[in-house]
């Protein structure tokens, strides 16, 4: 354990206020940034997961817009529990970011009024432990401090021409981050002053400095850059899949094989999709085969057993279960694990019903279900020319493969 390392569990009494009320949808795809995807999770989960491995006993706690609250419990449901458990109750956010934050230290004063507040964005995912260390370090030092990154193109000051009025020196320039950190009871005075003084400050900091108190400027990292732009997702993608690949680099596959047969109905389910045909699947509740097949190519591949002996018919339990409740349980060995889903490919045999009209929404169906990006999941249907039982229309088989990733043992 390093001597900051150590410094920091000897004081847990820091609370991150996360602000993510923003509207922000510059990035496209209609979501505020903080809640659109990154890979299997939103933005703002990643952020959450990051800020509790980097202090494991600081409390967060989350500033959000109130049309969001929907969005902020999937981002909840992503994060791992014990990080889920160190996250309090959301506090609605206000008009600006600067009463946002307010809001936030207000909620944080009438619950455990922490000894240092780290004040960080929703849209930096890539904050680490190193930050958070050196963070609340300058915290106690300074009171008041936040990361700072050198500048690599040289700045200038223009007029309203776009003419070059000045040329500040490189050296003496820093870009500055979250999470900026404070003594809880500097911040909090600081930003009820700034709230009365009706003016607009642009960051944490800036408040810091108008209330009177000197600002220290600590070691920002490059890598802790803000999700504002389509191009930052790219790049947020990039690091995200090359941290998880060389985490996971052992590859398994594994198959799955499963039929029912038709019996007098209107629908059969597949994929966790409704389907109207003029038969259903014989089975348990919604026997859906393809669901079954997949969840035993996640079996295979992590090589424990099949879904009758994880769920044995004979018990009363799993009677009429959902087909969907097996998938989960699998997926949730492989996350166990520490391991992903990789990849699944999956062929549906039958004469009818048509799977064509209805694949995407398969697709999209198990993408959910699992929590994997839809061009992880691949499905594909063919016919038996007439042959056999699926080409006497007496049921439906399916085929599977799942590849799985899991840690170097
Ligand atoms: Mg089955």
């Amino acid at each position: 354990m390093t001597e900051n390392a150590s410094k920091l569990k000897a004081k847990n009494n820091i609370a991150y206020l996360v602000v993510a009320a923003g509207r922000g949808s510059r990035a496209g795809a209609g979501l505020p940034k903080q809640y659109r995807s990154l890979g299997s999770r939103p933005v703002l989960s990643h952020t959450l997961s990051a800020l509790h491995a980097s202090a494991p006993g600081a409390l967060i706690q989350v500033v959000i817009h109130p049309d969001d609250q929907l969005l902020y419990e999937d981002c909840l449901i992503s994060l791992e529990p014990q990080a889920r458990l160190s996250v309090q109750s959301p506090v609605f956010g206000g008009a600006t970011r600067q009463e946002s934050v307010r809001l936030g230290l207000e909620a944080l004063a009438t619950q455990s009024a922490p000894e240092i507040v780290l004040i960080h964005d929703a849209a930096r995912p890539f904050v680490d432990r190193a930050i958070v260390e050196r963070a609340v370090i300058a915290a106690q030092s300074y009171g008041a401090a936040a990361p700072g990154v050198a500048l690599t193109d040289t700045v200038k000051q223009v007029n309203d021409q776009l003419m070059v009025v000045a040329t500040p020196e490189r050296q003496f320039l820093r870009a500055v981050q979250t999470p900026q950190a404070f003594q809880f009871s500097v911040i909090l005075e600081a930003h009820r002053k700034a709230a009365d003084s009706h003016g607009d400050y642009t960051d944490d900091a800036m408040i810091a400095e108008f209330a009177g108190h000197s600002v220290h400027l600590f070691l920002g990292d490059i890598k802790n850059f803000k999700l504002t732009t389509p191009e930052d997702f790219d790049r947020a993608m990039e690091t995200i899949n090359r941290q998880l690949y060389a985490d996971l680099p052992d590859i398994r596959t594994g198959q799955g094989y499963d039929v029912h047969a038709f019996e007098p109905g209107d629908r059969v389910w597949l994929g966790g999709v409704e389907i109207p045909h003029a038969f259903k699947l014989a089975g348990h509740s919604d026997a859906d085969v393809l669901m079954h097949a997949i969840t035993d190519a996640i079996l295979g591949a992590i090589a424990e057993g099949d879904i009758g002996a994880h769920f044995p018919p004979t018990d009363p339990r799993w009677k009429g279960a959902e087909s969907k409740i097996f998938l989960a349980h699998a997926c949730q060995r492989v996350r166990e694990r520490g391991g992903m889903i990789a990849h699944l490919d999956a062929t549906i045999i039958c004469e009818a019903p048509k799977i064509g009209p209805h694949r995407d929404r398969i697709r999209h169906s198990l993408a959910a279900l699992m929590a994997l990006e839809v061009d992880r999941v691949a499905i594909k249907a063919t016919t038996t020319e007439g042959l056999g039982f699926t080409g006497r229309k007496e049921g439906i088989a399916a085929l599977a493969i799942a590849t799985i990733r899991l840690p170097s043992q």
